[in-house]
């Protein structure tokens, strides 16, 4: 039997109506790609957005059709992912900071018709336009005033284009399973893979992020999402905050420490987002120029593992409340977080860091198990190591165009290729990326673990640790260190730092100093590069090993 009530099917272009329904007043901050700081509110994003719509109808774009973003987080930005996805076209984020070869790879593999761009990326599309034949049209989000014709000859100007379309444009008016999005995997290794979202799965995935033991951010707050909307769809918060009807503080090209403290001060932020480099690079400001904090409330910290000498400088010098997540873009992207929990909410301060330091239990709608290498199910006791399992409605089920085959086990779940333990009180913990775990003598170590003790030691700036090759263990642990600068420092004095926070035969075998610690395209430590600049590198236990 079927229940009887309404058929609503579940499409973001709601999400966009709500807000300006409800808080059409409500304002959208955004430092503009132009340099000043521009202010709009849901209501004119609603309107430009269906203005956007109808001129995408005008050239050509059907149902279907991926229309792609190379672009900062602006207001701009907004009414383009919503003017696409209203019409049931496909909005496709691109990350700019990936190699040109790979975004054209990516463009290709998406037959995006349409590429939306700030001004800051013409010249990379001008130099690989022979390279991306499926691409009609580039538009570029600013205004007459600001377009170089000489930038990208034919290019269209976005302020010019939705001046002149209708504002009357019908949105959703189809099946919630609809594609809306599509962002690609950062592609460590073989070729990225695309997550092709649908309304629904966004949706609820909105939803889901709303809870208070999630992103619990509110009408009241102030929202800067420093985390870019084409690294795993900012979180969510595009669609959260409109959802809810927070102030939006948009910060375009600039994520550096001071620009990003001048906008939480000036605008009165209350909650942000963003990954552990970035609050790195801000205490770094703050503290370089003795500054407080006035309005920030909360901090949601993911992407990588969060330092512990983060949460502590938050939670301590600046009365910040750290809340560390897990997510990947195949889980649209939220998968855990480390807020408190019915059993842990009465612990002392010192007691919880411990949970804030793990990625954190799953929101309803979010399943996971973890397992062996026979897919066995292991136990949560905190202490067994597995391959991380992940099933819900906002978890990839395949790849876009079938790349990968079959990624479901028989259960339905995805191997998230990251390794975890999970703990009585359901708090998951990564120990690792499957590919990075270290084995040695038959027994895994996590790298991240020593990494995040290291980068605590004050003269570290970064620290990383990799897996060398040895005779009789397999591999044995290197640390890398990035120093702060103007400071000196010996392997033994971070040996010495280690010892009696990890098990002893976790210790690296050798601690190398080097001048730069690579990160990838969405701000992580780049390991597959690490490796190969460590190709010729011989452990000097091996050494010794070798002439004994
Ligand atoms: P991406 O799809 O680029 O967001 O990458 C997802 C991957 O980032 C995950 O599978 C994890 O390996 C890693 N990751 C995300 N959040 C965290 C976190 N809080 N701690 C450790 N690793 C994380």
């Amino acid at each position: 039997m079927h229940g009887l009530m309404q058929d609503w099917p579940l499409t973001v272009d709601k999400i966009l109506d709500h807000a300006r329904n409800w808080h059409g007043d409500r304002e959208i901050v955004s430092r503009s790609v132009e340099g000043p700081i521009v202010r709009t509110t849901y209501a004119e994003v609603h309107g430009r957005a269906k203005r956007l719509s109808s001129a995408l109808k005008t050239l050509g774009v059907k149902p279907g059709d991926r229309c792609a973003t190379l672009a900062w987080n602006t207001a701009r930005h907004i009414e383009a992912w919503y003017g696409i996805m209203g019409i049931g076209a496909v909005c496709h984020t691109l990350n700019p900071r990936l190699f040109a070869e790979q975004l054209c790879y990516i463009i290709n593999h998406a037959e995006d018709r349409v590429i939306f761009t700030d001004l800051t990326f013409l010249p990379v599309l001008l130099e690989h336009r022979a390279k991306m034949p499926t691409v009609k049209h580039v538009v570029v989000l600013t205004d007459e005033a600001h377009m170089d014709p000489a930038a990208y000859p034919g290019a269209l100007c976005y302020e010019t284009l939705i001046a002149a379309a209708s504002p009357e444009c019908v949105w959703g008016d189809f099946d919630e399973n609809t594609a809306a999005a599509l962002c690609y995997t950062s592609g460590t290794t073989g070729n990225p893979k695309g997550v092709l979202y649908s309304h629904r799965s966004n949706f609820i995935h909105t939803l889901v992020t709303m809870g208070k033991d999630v992103m619990g951010i509110s009408a009241t707050d102030t929202v800067l999402p420093v985390v870019p909307m084409f690294h795993a769809n900012a979180w969510g918060l595009a669609f959260s905050c409109s959802a809810v009807g927070a102030k939006l503080v948009m910060p375009g090209q600039k994520l550096d420490g001071q620009s990003v403290y001048e906008l939480l001060e000036s605008e009165a932020v209350t909650f942000s987002a963003a990954v552990p480099t970035v609050w790195q690079m801000l205490l770094g400001h703050m503290r370089e120029n003795k500054l407080g904090l006035s309005t920030l409330k909360r901090v949601v910290i993911g992407g990588s593992a969060v330092p512990e000498a983060l949460v502590r400088a938050f939670r301590d010098d600046y009365g910040v409340s750290v809340t560390h997540a897990w997510g990947m873009t195949e889980t649209s992207p939220l998968g855990t977080l480390a807020t408190p929990s019915g059993k842990t909410m009465h612990l002392d301060d010192e007691a919880q860091l411990r949970f804030t330091l793990k990625q954190g239990r799953p929101p309803v709608g979010i399943e996971l198990k973890l397992v062996d290498d026979a897919g066995e199910r292991l136990p949560h006791d905190g202490t067994t190591f597995g391959r991380l399992m992940v099933k819900g409605p906002f978890v990839v089920g395949e790849y876009f165009k079938g790349d990968g085959g079959d990624i479901l086990d028989d259960e339905g779940f995805f191997d998230t290729g990251d390794v975890a333990t999970i703990d009585e009180h359901g708090f998951m913990q990564i120990t690792d990326r499957a590919k990075d775990v270290i084995k040695s003598g038959g027994e895994w170590i996590s790298t991240i673990e020593i990494e995040n003790l290291a980068v605590g030691h004050p003269k570290a700036a970064l620290a990383a640790v990799i897996g060398a090759a040895h005779p009789k263990w397999d591999e044995r642990p290197v640390l890398l260190v990035k120093l702060q600068p103007g400071v000196e420092s010996s392997k033994e004095e971070f040996l010495s730092f280690l010892e009696g926070k990890i098990a002893k035969w976790w210790t690296p075998d050798d601690v190398v100093f080097v001048d730069d610690i690579p990160l990838g395209a969405t701000g992580k430590i780049d390991k597959k590069l690490i490796r190969e600049r460590m190709k010729g590198y011989v452990l000097p236990t091996a050494k010794a090993k070798e002439t004994a």
